[in-house]
This record gives C-alpha cells, structure tokens and sequence, in this order.
C-alpha cells in the first residue's frame, strides 16, 4: 500500500510553498492537482511522476470529488506514493477532510501538509493585514458559497462582528453578502476590496463600500478565483501595497536559454514580481569524447557549460597541475571557481579571440593551447595558429541543439516580451514560427549586439538591448524599460 500526502500548495506565487510541501511533490510517483495550483510546482516532480488534473473548472461545484477520493485510493492501492495538492490549505474550504475519510475508509495511510491559505495571503500580497492594532483585532473566514441545501449564514450574527471579514468564493453572491450586511447593521460605508488572482502577477484589486463594491465588481468583470475583503484594514493599502510596486509586476516574460539556465532566468524574473514563461529554444547535450589534455599547455573555456561538463568528464584534477587556465565571461569565471580552480587569466572582451591572444603570454613558440568549447562556438584554430605563432586545438565538448517548439505562437499569444539570450534561440523561434508572423504585441529583448544582428536579420525590430551581454546585464535593461515606460 502507498500513501496519501494532502498538501496545500499556497496561493499562487511558488515560493510560498512550504519545505516540506515541496519533498512531497519531489518524492511522489503520482500527483493529483486542482485548478489553483501554480502549474511551476508540477515541474519539482520527477520525470517519471504521473500528474493528474483533477479541477472543478469552477471551485463552486463538487461533482468530482468523488473522483478524487476514488483516484487517490486507487493510486496508493497500486503501490505509490501519492501527492494531493491543492490550494492554499487543503482544510481551508479545501475538502481535505473528505478525502481523508475516503482514505481511512480504504485503510490508507496519510500525512497533511498544511499549506500558506489564500485567506491571509492574497490580503498580505495586496497590502491588507487581516489584523492591525487600533483597527481589527479579529479575522473571520467565510465561504461566500450556500450549500447545496441553500442554506446561508446568519448575517444577523456577522455583521455584529467587528474584526475583518474575509469570504472565500463569494463572488457570484458579492449583491448578497453586501446587502445582508447592510440589512443586519453594518455601515454601509465600511471599505470593501476585492482581489482576483492574488500573489499572481495577474493580481487585480478593486476598491469600494460596502454600498458600492458590487456594482464596480460588476464594472470592472470581477471572475474567480478571488476574495472579498471588508473591514477598515482595507483603508491601510494605500500605505502598504508593496507587490504590485516591483518592477516586473504584471510582466509576463518568456525565457528561452536551455532548460537548466532558462530556470534561474525565470527564478530573477520572479524575484522582481514578474510571471516566467519557460520556453527552451535550445538543448545543451554532452558530446561522447574522451578528454585529452596531456599535452597542453594552456586549457582555454568560453561557456559556463564548458567548464561544467569539463569537470563532468575529468576524472583526477591533479592532471591540470602544471597547466594554465583563461576564461572568457563573469559565468565561465564563476564556473571555475566551483571546483576551486583560480582562471590565471580573463580577457575583458567576450571573444575567443582574446583568449587566445592572451594566452600567448603563457606559452612559447609551438606550445600547445586547448580550447574546450561547444559544436557552434567560432573557434578558428588555423588563423590563430598562424597571428599568434602557437598550436592551437579545440575540443568541442557539448552541442547546442536548436529545439523547435510546435505552436509557438499559440503558447505566447498574451505573452508581454520574449528574450533572447544567442543567436542559436533566435533560429529556434523563427523555424518554430513555421510560417506564421511574430506578433507585434510581444516586445523582443536580446542579450547583445550579435543576437540583435540575428534579430535584424529576419526582420525582427528588437525593443531591449543589454548594454552588458549578460542575463543579469540584460534584466537591468528590462527594468529599465518597463519603468521608464
Ligand atoms: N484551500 C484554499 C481555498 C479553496 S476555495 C485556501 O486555503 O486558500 C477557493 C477560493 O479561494 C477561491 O474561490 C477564492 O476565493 C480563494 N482563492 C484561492 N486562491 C486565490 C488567489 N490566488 N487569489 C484570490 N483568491 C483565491
């Protein structure tokens, strides 16, 4: 028999998943997730884990719970080891509780993971304490929903409350809530906001009375998933809305570097408040080749992946004793500095050129100097060899590989900019365009003058250039832009 993690994902924005919610998603063989869950937790599972969307395409209804409880039973009955996720907390309006019966039912072991509910973090994100001194010293939590047997609150007892008042799906009953409250003795001036899509960085907020809120819901097309919020705490988040002040909030950016880097890219983009769209446009593959470097006197890198895979292959590092080391570029640099290995030289100027010109300076007419570098990267021993008197060689270590995404354009149609980070993702985005045009309401960023170029080349009008062609070089850029806009 498996067993049975219930775990509560948080609300939207992935780090606010817990510790231990995360080894649940990394362990498990089989997830079942609803439709609030932040799709980025998915890609912590394994390769192998089966993923299994089970949503109410409206959190209202409650038809397929059934078939919730039924999938997990039959999931942990196989055997495995079985994630629930679900928003927020899973006992938050989040029917774990059920699913428990259901696995007590079937005699399967379970473990609830707590998870950061909506119901205080959508406020927080918004800049709305649930509580403040002076102001609320309580918080309530609601459904908005009635159930099945249309039974409602006792709006006579809540309106008397004089903390917060927070309702969890309650925007199809917003007129309502609001007039029961008004009806039962609450001021009809009391501040009322709404927040759809909160810790997202499509998070809206409307703002209103008690009296008003409903018709500007209305107004402003107000839809699911979103909390209703009242109580004079609202009044604070004129002072201390701090998440939709990042930079990049709101900023939906598409990230096409290979898939290892394309996630930290994403990771900076979220920091600033942005939403990443991971899109690799190219694949770094190791090439099978034994390592020989006995004989070089200098051993030179260009990329980050170099050095990396490099040190995949070597198998004593003894053997570079005697040798010397130039880098090209701040990440090759960082990359050696992993393995404790000081580059003897960098030249200023990202181009291989330049290493190999400098490594002269460490070596004698005839020396042998090795490049360790991928299949693309324009190594030109045989010119070199003859401007700088010295036996130059490559070995090129690992291949790029262009990845050609079918329906590109559908997957970034409400995209706001795509970045480009080499010429090779350039290629990758116009032969997986097929046929069909850029679409003009997507901005392009690009990493420096050579991708630019590329750019240009197919017609493409570049928005962003990086003045430093680094990934950090070009977010400076992009805040730049989208704060001077
Ligand atoms: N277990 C969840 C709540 C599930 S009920 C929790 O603890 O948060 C679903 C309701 O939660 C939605 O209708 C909405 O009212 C609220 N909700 C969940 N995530 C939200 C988000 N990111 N922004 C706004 N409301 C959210």
């Amino acid at each position: 028999m498996g067993k049975v993690y219930i775990v509560g994902a948080g609300p939207g924005d992935l780090e606010l998943l817990t510790l231990k919610g995360k080894r649940c998603v990394e362990e498990a063989d089989c997830i079942v997730y609803d439709r609030l869950v932040n799709p980025q937790i998915l890609s912590l599972a394994q390769k192998e884990c089966e993923l299994i969307y089970l949503g109410k395409g409206n959190t209202e209804g409650g038809v397929i719970q059934d078939e919730i409880n039924k999938t997990i039973v039959k999931k942990a009955k196989e055997g495995k080891t079985v994630t629930r996720l679900k928003g927020g907390d899973p006992f938050v309006f989040g029917r774990g509780g059920e699913e428990i019966l259901a696995l007590n039912e079937a005699c399967i072991k379970f473990e609830v993971v707590p998870g950061i509910t909506s119901s205080i973090s959508v406020p927080s994100y918004s800049g709305i304490p649930v509580t403040h001194r002076n102001v609320a010293r309580s918080f309530h939590v609601f459904t908005g929903h009635t159930s099945k047997e249309g039974t409602w609150h006792n709006f006579d007892a809540i309106a008397k409350l004089e903390g917060t008042l927070v309702f969890l799906m309650g925007i199809k009953n917003l007129g309502l809530i609001t007039s029961d409250l008004i009806k039962y003795g609450k001021s009809a001036t009391t501040s009322v906001a709404i927040i759809e899509k909160g810790s997202t960085s499509k998070q809206r907020v409307v703002e209103g009375t008690l009296e008003t809120i409903t018709k500007i819901a209305k107004e402003q097309k107000v839809v699911p998933p979103a909390i209703i919020i009242i109580g004079e705490v609202v009044n604070l988040r004129s002072e201390f809305n701090w998440f939709e002040k990042m930079p990049l909030f709101g900023k939906n950016i598409v990230v096409t570097r290979d898939y290892n880097k394309s996630v930290k890219f994403a990771h900076e983009i979220e920091k600033l408040g942005g939403e990443a769209t991971i899109l690799p446009l190219i694949n770094i593959e190791p090439l099978d080749i034994k390592l020989e470097i006995e004989k070089a006197k200098v051993i030179l890198f260009n990329s980050q992946n170099g050095v990396r895979i490099f040190f995949e292959k070597l198998d004593d590092v003894r053997a570079l004793g005697n040798k010397k080391i130039g880098v090209v570029g701040m990440k090759t640099y960082e990359e050696l500095l992993k393995y404790k290995i000081k580059p003897d030289f960098m030249p200023k100027e990202y181009l291989g050129e330049k290493l190999a010109e400098e490594s002269v300076n460490f070596t004698k007419n005839g020396d042998k100097i090795l490049f360790i570098t991928s299949d693309i990267s324009p190594i030109k021993t045989e010119e070199w060899a003859k401007k700088f008197n010295r036996d130059f060689m490559a070995t090129r270590i690992f291949k790029t590989e262009k990845v050609i995404i079918n329906d590109i354009s559908n997957k970034i149609k409400n995209v706001d900019l795509i970045t480009f980070l080499s010429s090779s993702t350039v290629e990758a985005y116009i032969e997986s365009l097929e046929n069909k045009k850029h679409n003009l309401n997507t901005k392009i960023a690009s990493i420096g003058k050579m991708t630019t170029k590329s750019l240009e080349k197919y017609g493409l009008k570049v928005d962003i250039e990086a003045k430093t062609a680094t990934a950090k070089g070009l977010l400076t850029e992009i805040i730049n832009y989208y704060t001077n806009l």
